[in-house]
Formats: structure tokens, C-alpha cells, sequence
């Protein structure tokens, strides 16, 4: 017989409860949670209720697991084996210091200062202090700029792959602005699009919420995703299914149907946007029968969504890295905006709006870049990229790093990320990273580029 408790926090002499309010320290999206210790230690957190942030997603759900897992790097630690076979030895944090001076400036001495670089992700709470250490000259940054006074202008990182081309590059090409400074007013949309975007999974989820809320209303939510996703299933909604890379000629068939139909915002057309008159012949062949062929998206849902677009009200777009994250990625985020601007979801209740500019209200210190000495890898390659963010593009890293191509960049710090993991044709990135005369990686967890690394250093959380 099971006896059923009252209270099941009943303090005993040996085990004892408290709950602190505090903001969740797994990332820095700054979550408001109860966090519960049992004996001091975490067990579970929970959402303050009414906090902006009152949320917890599947990470903070793992906080307990993360925070004391078996398997996090816990002291600075030297290679002593072969590169990439693993092996390593306790040291003190002042020797993995003078290690990493010495090897800097040796690498300065013989290749020049440009010859080090730094690589920084989001996995480690440390991003928040990139905030603080960010390149002068770029609105929102992730580089860490603290190779700048050594005199090495290679500051560079995750934004090569993500965020950048749809949040900066994508959105600046499209409205003039930066999409920190636009927003989606899903709490007035009839029709929300969640599009190449995993808001149930989201660091935070916050939106999930507010679509959720905006169901109940009665707005109508259609996810758009190579597969039904978590938040296709946490909202038991319409899911299309479409070819992965195939976003872009989705968005110009429905731009083909309401051209063809006559129902985009002729008005707004005339007045706000340039290029029209080259976009009409543009889309001309991306008939919804031959965009099925393409994306596998029936082509009378195509002639269907675009109609249900145009007679919405309010539509806004949900949209990120499904789409950011391929070869057209800046052009296939363009027709989208572009598809939801023509059928006059612009400045409008429900749709896209934008705001008063602002950059990150952290008192962040900014960094110069090196006055002097050659501009970072990929400046040449990837103009926009490098005016936008004043950093190294990181898809240079492998020539660099293989060919001395534009120069030698012979180490690498790594922080908060795994190039192996994260980056297309881990086996470039592996010779890289092998052929490199100094690596350190910073982490909480022992990733795939540590193997390769002649220094380990752990990570905290923000608990
Ligand atoms: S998004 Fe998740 S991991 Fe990040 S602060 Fe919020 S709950 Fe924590």
C-alpha cells in the first residue's frame, strides 16, 4: 500500500528544501525561475510566474543535469598525449596562463599578432561577457575583441554561420534596418507563419506562448519546416512539409500568385519599395506547379496560403535559421519579407513592425580593432559580412589555417562552441584544427575540437 503524504517537502533533520527566485544560469537569454535546491544543491527550476522571461525551456529543464553531470571539464587541463588522442594532465590555472602568453606571443614573434584568432559560440555563459568585449563599429556583436590589443584583428565566431545573414545582413538588404529594431506583433495577427523556426525549442521559448495564446483567439498558425517540429506538435497545427533549401522558390510561387491575382498592395508598391518591375518578370516562372516540383509543397496549397496571406488582416512571420542556414539563405529570407511586405503586412497590427533603433542596453566596453597590420580573413571575401560585423568570416579558417591563405593563422581559441560539430565537412575542419601550432578550447563540456586542443579550460554557469 502506498501512503500518500500531505506535504511531500517535509523538512526532515536530513534533508532540507529551499526555493531562491533567481534568473536561470544555463544561458544568457535571462530567464526569471524559482530555482529548487535540495540540500544546497539544484534540483529542479520552475518559472516565476509574471516575469517577463517566466519560463523554462528543455535546457533549463536540464539545469541539475548539466550543472553537476560526471562529465564537465572542471580544472585547466594540458595535452599530454598526441594531438586528437585526448589525453591530458591537471594543471594550474597560472601555468595555463603563461602557457597561453608564451604561445601567443611566439606565434606573434613569427607569423605576426594576425596570426592568432579566437572563435566564440553561445555554449558557454562566458557569451554574456562577450557583450562586454565586443568589436567597436558593429551594432550587436558575439566576437570576443580580446585579441585586439595583442594587435590580431581575427576575432570571429558563430555569427559566421548564424544569425548574421538574417537578423543583420537579410533585414538591412530588405528594410534598411537590423531586425533587433523590427519585431512580429504575434499578439495581433490573424495569420502567424512559423517559418524554418523551432519556437517550442527556442533559447527562450517566450514565443511559443504568445502564438499559443494567439490560437486561442483564434488566430490561424501554419508551420512551415522539412519536418514536423516540436512546435508543430506543441501547437496541433497546420504542418507543410518542404524540401529542405527549398524555402526561397516557396515564398516567390505565392509572390507568383498574388501578382497573378491581383492581390498585392498596389498602393504600398508604388510608394515604399524599389525593383517591382524586375521582381514581376522574376517570378513569372515559379508557377505554384512548377514550385511543387521544387519544394514538394502541393501547388494548390501554395494558390491557397497565398490568398489566405493576402486576406489577413495582420500576418506576421516567424522565421530563422531553416532558412539562414543554406547556401541562399540571405536570398530566400528576402522573398519571404518581400512576400509578406507585397501583401501589405508592413507597420500594420498583426505584421511586421518596426521599432525605435536601439542597440544592447549592456554597458558593454568596446574594443578598437588593431589600427595597423592586414584586415581580418574574409573581409575581401565577404564585404557585407565584415562592414556589418567588423570581424573574420570563419569559413576562411580551413585556407587560413591549410594554405597561409590570405596569411597563417596558426592558433586558435575556441570558446563556447565546436567547430567539428557546427561547421558543414567536418573533415576539413578536422584537418584544420590538427594543423594548428596552438588550440585552446574553452567549454563546460569535453567537445570534439577538445581532442585536437593542447589546452582545456572549463566553463562555468551562470549558477
Ligand atoms: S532559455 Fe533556457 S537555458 Fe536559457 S536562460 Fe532561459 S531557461 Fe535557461
Amino acid at each position: 500500500m502506498a501512503i500518500q503524504l500531505k506535504n511531500p517537502k517535509i523538512e526532515t533533520p536530513d534533508v532540507t528544501h529551499k526555493i531562491v527566485p533567481s534568473v536561470c544560469g544555463i544561458c544568457p537569454a535571462g530567464c526569471g525561475v524559482n530555482v529548487h535546491l535540495v540540500n544546497g544543491k539544484i534540483e529542479r527550476l520552475t518559472p516565476i510566474k509574471n516575469h517577463p522571461h517566466g519560463i523554462v525551456c528543455p535546457r533549463g529543464m536540464a539545469a541539475k543535469e548539466i550543472v553537476y553531470s560526471p562529465d564537465r571539464i572542471l580544472h585547466p587541463q594540458r595535452r599530454v598525449g598526441a594531438r586528437g588522442e585526448g589525453k591530458f594532465e591537471r594543471i594550474s590555472w597560472d601555468d595555463a596562463y603563461t602557457i597561453i602568453v608564451e604561445q601567443l606571443h611566439a606565434i606573434s614573434k613569427k607569423y605576426g599578432p594576425e596570426a592568432n584568432c579566437i572563435y566564440t559560440g553561445r555554449g558557454n555563459f562566458e557569451f554574456g561577457l562577450n557583450e562586454m568585449f565586443a568589436p567597436a563599429g558593429t551594432v550587436e556583436s558575439s566576437a570576443n575583441a580580446v585579441l585586439f590589443p595583442l594587435g590580431s584583428p581575427n576575432t570571429t565566431g558563430v555569427g559566421s554561420l548564424c544569425y548574421a545573414a538574417y537578423g543583420m545582413i537579410a533585414s538591412r538588404a530588405c528594410f534598411g534596418d537590423y531586425i533587433r529594431n523590427i519585431t512580429e506583433d504575434l499578439d495581433n495577427a490573424d495569420l502567424i507563419l512559423i517559418w524554418g523556426e523551432n519556437p517550442a525549442t527556442d533559447s527562450s521559448p517566450i514565443n511559443l506562448r504568445r502564438i499559443k495564446k494567439a490560437q486561442r483567439r483564434g488566430a490561424q498558425v501554419v508551420v512551415i519546416d522539412h519536418r514536423r517540429s516540436e512546435t508543430a506538435r506543441a501547437l496541433r497545427t497546420e504542418w507543410l512539409g518542404i524540401r529542405p533549401g527549398t524555402d526561397g522558390a516557396l515564398a516567390l510561387g505565392m509572390i507568383h500568385v498574388l501578382i497573378q491575382e491581383s492581390l498585392f498592395d498596389a498602393q504600398f508598391v508604388s510608394e515604399w519599395t524599389h525593383g517591382f518591375e524586375e521582381l514581376r518578370p522574376y517570378v513569372a516562372d515559379f508557377t505554384p506547379a512548377r514550385v511543387e516540383s521544387i519544394t514538394g509543397v502541393p501547388a494548390e496549397r501554395i494558390r491557397t496560403l497565398a490568398r489566405q496571406i493576402a486576406a489577413a488582416q495582420g500576418c506576421s512571420v516567424l522565421m530563422y535559421s531553416g532558412l539562414e542556414y543554406s547556401n541562399s539563405g540571405v536570398q530566400a529570407i528576402r522573398a519571404v519579407w518581400i512576400l509578406q511586405a507585397l501583401a501589405g503586412h508592413l507597420d500594420v497590427p498583426g505584421g511586421k513592425l518596426f521599432k525605435m533603433p536601439n542597440r544592447l542596453k549592456l554597458n558593454r566596453r568596446l574594443t578598437d580593432p588593431p589600427s595597423a597590420g592586414p584586415k581580418p580573413i574574409g573581409a575581401t571575401e565577404y564585404p557585407l559580412y565584415y562592414e556589418t560585423r567588423k570581424e573574420a568570416h570563419a569559413v576562411m579558417l580551413p585556407q587560413a589555417i591549410l594554405h597561409s591563405n590570405p596569411y597563417p593563422v596558426r592558433s586558435l581559441i575556441i570558446s563556447g562552441s565546436s567547430l567539428l560539430t557546427a561547421w558543414p565537412n567536418p573533415a576539413l575542419w578536422q584537418r584544420a584544427l590538427a594543423a594548428l601550432d596552438f588550440l585552446v578550447v574553452i567549454n563546460r563540456f569535453p567537445t570534439a575540437d577538445a581532442r585536437f586542443a593542447d589546452l582545456l579550460l572549463p566553463a562555468t554557469t551562470g549558477f
